[in-house]
């Protein structure tokens, strides 16, 4: 069974609109037209394997609005996209970028493919074949992508190449999260995880807990999850536990996770790692420890509504995007459950990605300090505008981030009125 068949992402995403709606007394017109993403496009992808047989890939663009900006967000290549989640993710790149107020709307794309069974080449091949597909709907003025689950800078240098090899010049702002030789911008890689142990920081500060005495849990060791994972470590904060696809490793006493990137860079999976104290955990218990920070940061719909029962955090920080399913969410805030929500805590990534277009546009690029300093100023001006907005409407996080970004974009909306 496809998976949006039993979490339909989409509707869960119109359910939290509607929500922030009322809390803002907004009437249905106000906002009907955000429940439809302005363009929707699925393309057939057509590549020649290494083997000399052709293989067809279905590949989506989803541009949800373009209402405070161009279009931006990430591609994702994994067996289990499919239009719905990629309609959701788009949705909520568009109330991202209106919590962290860079100017931009909400698009996300994907091909429905696992990349672990094609070669360089193939891989090669396949993203530049999709990109000229969605070519006539991007531009730095339209739709900008950037790296998303599986799909990292060198996807992001052939994407650059095939939209420029069309144009005839170089267009390096047309994409994100590209390598910095042809463009990209220090600090984007590290970018979202860095994000998340900022409004990490700033939770338990507005918590009193001290994240030095704390243990924390992060699922997913990819981009966000071991990035933020090293910077934790780099902190002195104890990582007591980490996974991937394979499996977790647990040590209630903290991992060393510069070793354990080593060998993840080398493996190409934490699977396998061995050292003393350490014990294997899964996906599901990681969840499940007792810690007091827990950093969802790998795919959707991780924490779910059997799941969030048992959850022994104080603070959840979502690195991915939608790991917490509609219900699950009730009950962690009934519980008492302080959770940081995707818009706002995974947000570092499209901050630094804007930096990047700014510096593309420009053609100036600036240093890494400069542009974590930015970052942070952003990211905590934002939790701020969150947590009071939750506070003087009493409700979650989530809901406060949600009220904010709505009431922007429907406010763009407003004031450039209906067309025609
Ligand atoms: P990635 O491909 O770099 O890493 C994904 C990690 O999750 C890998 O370690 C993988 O093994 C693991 N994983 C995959 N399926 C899993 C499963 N079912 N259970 C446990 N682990 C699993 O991807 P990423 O860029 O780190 O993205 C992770 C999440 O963060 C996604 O939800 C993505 O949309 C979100 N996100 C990414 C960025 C970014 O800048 N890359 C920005 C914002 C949000």
């Amino acid at each position: 069974m496809i998976k949006s068949e039993v979490y339909d992402p989409y509707q869960n995403m119109l359910d939290v609109l509607d929500e922030a709606a009322r809390i803002l007394s907004y009437e249905p017109n106000d906002y009907l037209a955000l429940k439809y993403p302005e363009r929707e496009l699925t393309v057939a992808v057509p590549v020649e394997m290494d083997d000399g047989n052709i293989q067809v890939f279905t590949g989506y663009r989803v541009q949800h609005s373009s209402s405070r900006g161009p279009c931006k967000g990430g591609i994702r290549y994994h067996p289990g996209v499919d239009l719905n989640e990629v309609k959701a993710l788009s949705a909520w790149m568009t109330w991202k970028c209106a919590v962290v107020n860079i100017p931009y709307g909400g698009a996300k794309g994907g091909i429905r493919v696992d990349p672990s069974k094609l070669s360089q080449n193939e891989l090669e091949r396949m993203t530049r074949r999709y990109t000229a597909a969605i070519l006539p709907i991007l531009g730095p003025e339209r739709d900008i992508p950037a790296p998303d689950v599986n799909t990292n800078a060198s996807v992001m240098g052939w994407i650059m190449d095939t939209y420029s090899m069309f144009k005839g010049y170089a267009v390096p702002g047309v994409v994100t999260g590209k390598p910095i030789e042809i463009g990209g911008s220090l600090g984007r890689k590290e970018a979202t995880g860095r994000g998340v142990t900022i409004v990490t920081d700033e939770i338990a500060f507005r918590k009193s807990i001290d994240m030095q005495k704390s243990s924390i849990a992060i699922q997913g060791f990819g981009n966000v999850g071991g990035t933020a994972a090293r910077l934790f470590y780099e902190k002195g904060y104890r990582v007591v536990a980490v996974s991937d696809v394979n499996g977790g490793l647990y040590n209630p006493n903290g991992l060393n996770i510069a070793d354990i990137s080593n060998y993840a860079q080398q493996s190409g999976t934490i699977k396998g790692y061995s050292a003393k104290g350490v014990t294997e955990v899964t996906n599901n218990e990681l969840l499940l420890l007792p810690v007091d920070v827990l950093v969802p940061s790998a795919m959707e719909n991780q924490i779910t509504e059997e799941i969030a029962r048992d959850i022994k955090a104080k603070i959840i920080v979502e690195g991915a995007n939608g790991p917490t399913t509609v219900e699950a969410d009730k009950i962690l805030y009934e519980n008492g459950v302080t959770l940081v929500p995707d818009i706002l805590a995974n947000a570092g990534g499209v901050v630094v990605s804007y930096f990047e277009w700014v510096q593309n546009l420009q053609a100036i690029f600036w240093d890494e300090h400069e542009i974590n300093s930015m970052l942070k100023k952003i990211m905590l001006r934002s939790f701020d505008e969150v947590y009071n907005i939750s506070k003087q409407n009493n409700v979650s996080l989530r809901m406060g981030a949600y009220v904010l970004a709505l009431d922007r974009v429907v406010k763009a909306k407003k004031i450039r009125g209906m067309f025609p």
